[in-house]
């Protein structure tokens, strides 16, 4: 994780440098350094936020150079301090390096330049490998490309690097393997960007290469870029992209946090992922990546759903969408698990793999395991041009726009939604749904946009709520069938942001267990719509209220029976079962982002998270 800004023209590079940083600090905040050259190495880094580097540097430093780079760390190798802070310098104080990522064979490159007479000042790995490339320069009294290129066929591990070297001052080196790279072409290609996204860039440029893996790009000041393979020196050429993300979205536009304005953008992000696609008065789904290989999605025997986090839940919702309405048995993995334990895979099976980013690096390796096996993989994620998106053998992208928060909100409702039709799409194929519940079905998705956006409204009462519970050390969620995995969500979303201790769970589980924990003190969110095991779950509630519990019900429009129960009731609009999720997540982001600001925590950065996980 981490992320990457740097700049190499005419500009003074300090300003799109630190400015790229703060758009970047979602991807770690651990600590945060910057180096500029203007006819000497300028570096500061200190531990903490991209706004402590910049008190740092108003106090400290000049911010004069034409080319620099910085980064903001989450730590793998070292604790965050200011020296296990990039950027890293070799020995001879002549080469810096910036990287995201893992060296795994640190340790024995280390020792082995220990012997050499090679001094460390910090715990990372990284510092091992920008004097590893500074020895090879040296022995094989090569170039730094070169160098760059001979260190990377070396290590173990996954990075995305950017390399300086005083000797050569109009270069930049930059390489990826497992975590992302791009850079953006400036005017008559005399000046460069390079980042992690193309966020730190997009008001220079909109002309855009992604690195691929095992890519080194060689880029001069002047003289372009060249792209070459790390194994074995080919020379490539990128197609040049065309970046559509605009400086609008990525900013917070009035909204006090990220994640608040990205669960009220909902309305529009689940608009924007089924527009083109749903042509609901014709009876239409259309979607080129399952229209391209529907035989295979029609014959195969099960689905497979890799993923980590909060993709991981719209997984398990998905299973439900597609046993119930195509028929096709599924399976939901953890990536992380799926890729280290062998498991059973044909070429009858496809995989669906969910990434908000495309880069996570468990569900990446899980995709390579599986398309090694023969399985067709599918893709669901929303940035743009991403590995997961290049790696698979189709997809679909839920073109929610960028997603800045950490906690992730309008991810999940739009791959639910794209995972409800490609589910619809396959249940009419298959002759599961009959041609009106079909017609009704994709009637009523169309009307979830305006039922999230009423939803939205009653931002104060479950504020209210919030500043109720606040200050409770524990907190339970309950749902069954398509909401058992939106109570997971729900507490997810809790702890992630607010810290405290939450546990989402199917109703009926409570009784082999968690029902020990309840208590007059303990607030138990249930999410029981009118469809869905409605009488079963009102009977867990009356469970609960016989053991004094403090019962946050989310309900449909019009309920009376738990209502009359319940301490605490939010409603949501009537929809059918299968979208319910998309409405009950709503009031458990909001519940989270209100007890979360009420506490005073970073809600868009929370502690030892990130957003985009590229280690294991
Ligand atoms: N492994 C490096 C470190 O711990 C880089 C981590 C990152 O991606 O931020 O410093």
């Amino acid at each position: 994780m981490c992320g990457i800004a740097g700049y190499i023209g005419y500009r003074e590079a300090y300003p799109i440098v630190i400015k790229g940083l703060q758009r970047l600090e979602y991807r770690g905040y651990d600590s945060a350094g910057i180096m500029l050259y203007d006819n000497k190495i300028i570096i500061s880094k200190t531990k903490g936020k991209v706004s402590d580097l910049e008190k740092l540097m108003n106090s400290e430093n000049t911010k004069e150079g034409t080319i620099g780079f910085g980064h903001t760390r989450w730590a793998t190798h070292g604790i965050p301090n200011d020296i296990n802070s990039h950027p890293h310098v070799s020995n001879s104080g002549n080469l810096v390096i910036i990287h995201n990522g893992i060296i795994e064979n640190y340790d024995s490159i280390k020792q082995e330049l220990t012997k050499r007479g090679y001094t460390f000042q910090s715990d990372t790995d990284t510092e091992v490998l920008v004097n590893l490339i500074e020895e090879i320069k040296k022995t094989n009294k090569c170039k730094l490309g070169k160098a760059v290129q001979i260190a990377l066929n070396e290590v173990i591990g996954a990075y995305a690097i950017a390399v300086f070297d005083k000797e050569k001052p109009d270069e930049l080196i930059v390489a990826r393997l497992g975590s992302p790279i791009a850079i953006g072409i400036g005017e008559d290609n005399k000046e460069f960007f390079v980042a992690s996204d193309a966020s730190p860039f997009i008001e220079y440029t909109k002309n855009a290469i992604y690195l691929e893996d095992e890519e080194m790009a060689i880029i001069r000041k002047d003289r372009g870029i060249k792209i070459r393979k790390i194994k074995d020196d080919t020379l490539i050429t990128h197609e040049v992209q065309q970046l559509k993300m605009n400086l609008e979205q990525i900013e917070k536009g009035g909204y006090d946090h990220f994640m608040l304005k990205e669960i009220h953008e909902q309305p529009h992000a689940i608009t924007d992922t089924y527009r083109g696609r749903l042509i609901a008065n014709k009876g239409i789904i259309r979607m080129a990546g399952v229209d391209d290989n529907i035989e295979k999605f029609l014959n195969a025997n099960r689905i497979i759903v890799v993923a980590c986090g909060t993709s991981w839940h719209a997984g398990l919702v998905a299973e439900y969408l597609f046993e119930d309405l195509a028929r096709i048995p599924v399976e939901v993995e953890y990536a992380s698990e799926f890729r280290y334990r062998n498991p059973i895979i044909t070429d009858k099976d496809i995989v669906i793999a969910i990434s908000q980013s495309g880069e996570t690096a468990d569900t990446l390796a899980a995709i390579k395991l599986a398309k090694e096996k023969g399985a067709f993989v599918f893709g669901v994620c929303n940035v743009v041009g991403s590995s997961i998106a290049r790696e698979t053998h189709a997809g679909a992208y839920t073109h929610a726009g960028p997603e800045i928060g950490v906690a992730s909100t309008k991810a999940f409702t739009t791959q639910i939604t794209l995972l409800s039709l490609i589910a619809l799409k396959l249940g009419k194929a298959k002759g599961n749904l009959s041609t009106v519940d079909y017609q009704n079905y994709l009637q009523e998705m169309e009307l979830i946009p305006k039922k999230v956006a009423e939803l939205l409204t009653i931002d104060d009462k479950v504020k209210y709520i919030a500043s109720i519970y606040k200050d409770v050390p524990n907190c339970l969620y309950l749902g069954r069938g398509y909401n058992f995995p939106v109570a997971l969500e729900g507490a997810l979303k809790l702890k992630e942001i607010s810290y405290i201790h939450a546990e989402g769970y199917p109703a009926a589980e409570m009784k082999h267990g968690p029902i020990a924990l309840i208590d007059e003190n303990m607030p138990i969110v249930v999410i029981a719509t009118s469809k869905g095991h409605y009488e079963k779950v009102v009977s867990n509630i009356q469970e609960i209220k016989s053991r004094k519990g403090k019962i946050i019900a989310v309900v449909t429009e019009g309920d009376t029976q738990v209502k009359a129960i319940a301490d605490h009731v939010i409603e949501i609009p009537e929809t059918n079962e299968a979208f319910t999720p998309l409405l009950t997540t709503i009031p458990l982001q909001l519940l989270s982002y209100h007890i979360a600001v009420m506490l005073n925590k970073n809600v868009d950065q929370p502690r030892n998270l990130a957003k985009s996980v590229t280690v294991e």
